[in-house]
């Protein structure tokens, strides 16, 4: 890892706080020279998921990143039709073979599905426990989903990953993550560019001479959270890591946590995958 700020998962394992997502980056070479590209200007930690069908692009990116395998966070995730405890141990073998690696840094569960979600879990802790993975967590888990999974859960999870952006900030499911000591980790942390426009964010980022997404970014930083914003462009992702030179003031975090408006860009955990 270099210097750039990480949180503890299970209180031992470094994470850097800010990452690349991978969400309908291509396999082949545009997630390619996009993991490449943000290795090369900084980034540490790629996300990616069994789903995205580029797990073979992310981890050539990193080869040809040049880095050490030991520098690197890899996160991906069980889909949910993979579920259930001898269904995971092969999804984990298989995203593993695809990515061309040992071992990942954080495997996630994608969606909650209750009726699996005891057996999954279980499954992630015996990939934690045999070194096939170093963290395990979560995503798209509501409050309740996180209760539930703690009545049979060895192991906490180090991470919740959810949809959260000004615009939505689920302020009870970070609560809840918090309270586990998991970290809680934005998805389409600029709300795929759709809260960029957003006047305050502008006026801010004017006063800052930043652009509108490393406002948000830092935001998100600011107030505890880890972000992955998605690019597959290079001035992107280089301006998206940008973010760590300047602070937004009190009055400004509380202005953008002003525009909280319930706004969800993907789907309802209680609805999505609905079991
Ligand atoms: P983001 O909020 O990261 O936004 C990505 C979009 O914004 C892309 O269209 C990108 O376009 C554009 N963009 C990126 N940077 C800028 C910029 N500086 N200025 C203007 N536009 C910009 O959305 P995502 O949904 O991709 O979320 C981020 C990551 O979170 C995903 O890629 C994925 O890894 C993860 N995720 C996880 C989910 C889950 O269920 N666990 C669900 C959804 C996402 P372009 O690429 O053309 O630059």
């Amino acid at each position: 890892m270099n210097d750039q700020p990480t949180f503890a998962l299970h209180g031992t394992i470094p994470m850097p706080r800010l990452g690349l997502g991978t969400y309908k980056s291509k396999d082949g070479p545009e997630v390619t020279d996009a993991v490449r590209v943000a290795l090369q200007t900084g980034y540490r930690l790629v996300d990616t998921a069994a789903v995205y069908r580029n797990e073979e692009g992310v981890g050539e990116g990193i080869r040809q990143s040049g880095l050490e395998r030991h520098e690197v966070f890899v996160t991906t995730k069980v889909w949910n039709d993979q579920q259930g405890y001898d269904e995971t141990l092969r999804a984990a073998e298989d995203s593993l073979r695809r990515l061309g690696l040992a071992h990942l840094d954080l495997y996630l569960i994608h969606w909650p599905r209750r009726s699996r979600m005891a057996d999954t879990w279980r499954a992630l802790e015996r990939l934690r426990e045999e070194g096939l993975t170093r963290a395990i967590g979560v995503s798209n888990f509501l409050p309740h989903h996180l209760d539930e999974l703690m009545q049979t859960a060895e192991v906490a999870p180090s991470l919740n990953q959810i949809e959260l952006h000004p615009r939505l900030q689920q302020r009870d499911a970070w609560t809840a993550t918090e309270a586990l000591g998991a970290v809680v980790q934005a998805w389409s942390p600029i709300q795929t560019g759709l809260v960029l426009d957003d006047p305050t964010i502008a006026g801010i980022a004017d006063r800052h001479g930043a652009g509108p997404a490393q406002v948000v970014l830092r935001w998100g930083l600011q107030s505890g959270l880890s972000v992955i914003p998605k690019s597959v462009h290079a001035d992107r992702i280089q301006s998206n890591f940008d973010v760590f030179g300047f602070d937004l003031t009190e009055e400004e975090i509380a202005a953008i946590d002003g525009l909280e408006a319930g706004e969800r860009t993907g789907p309802h955990p209680d609805q999505f995958p609905g079991d």
